[in-house]
């Protein structure tokens, strides 16, 4: 079932997402869910706060995009990227290393809203997959910044938070809107 994906303005992407005990049958209905809202949106990465729920559980697939490389390491040693998508991160730790680097990025709770951002470009990573299994490995390129982004939503940070203060000056006014906006239909619902 595709959900619905929560905007900038709403109180739930601002939550840090309670750890998840077990990978329960509604759990794994959220997992199917989420791949399926992230793929009708055409987006690579969706966290739990982006459908309303505040918990620590993503989503990554990065096999759509073929023009930013992506890559992957597990015990020490060059893997398939394709090996471990569609990415499921349970609880998950993330360790950032190697030099900054600085890319495009935007997110599914600001729509048509773009900034370059500085991130690690590589990360040591430990979750749960979405069996309950425990595993870890290192990304670089795209798939390292997905996952800082995302591990980001799982700690209530957005990407406004990580631009610049020039990028954020010019694009105030749609950050600004998209928020009010957000705000006046959540009012409506109630
Ligand atoms: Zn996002």
């Amino acid at each position: 079932m595709v959900l619905e994906i929560v905007k900038y303005g709403h109180p739930v992407l601002r939550e840090r997402g309670a750890r998840i005990k077990e990978v329960s049958a509604d759990i794994r209905q959220l997992i199917d869910d989420m791949f399926e809202t992230m793929y009708d949106s055409k987006g690579i990465g969706l966290a739990a706060q982006q459908i309303g729920i505040a918990s620590q559980l993503t989503v990554i697939d990065v096999r759509g995009v073929t023009d930013r490389p992506s890559t992957l390491e597990i015990g020490s040693k060059p893997a398939d990227v394709e090996s471990i998508m569609p990415l499921v991160l349970i609880n998950p730790k993330i360790t950032p290393l190697g030099e900054p680097a600085t890319g495009p990025e935007g997110c599914l709770s600001f729509p048509e809203i773009f900034a370059d951002i500085t991130r690690s470009e590589k990360v040591d990573v430990k979750a749960l997959d979405a069996k309950g299994d425990p595993i870890s490995f290192r990304a670089g390129g795209l798939l390292a910044r997905a996952i800082q982004h995302e591990v980001d939503h799982l700690n209530g940070v957005l990407f406004v938070d990580k631009m610049t203060a020039k990028d954020k000056a010019e694009l105030r006014a749609e950050i600004d809107d998209l928020h009010t906006a957000t705000k006046k239909s959540l009012a409506k619902k109630k």
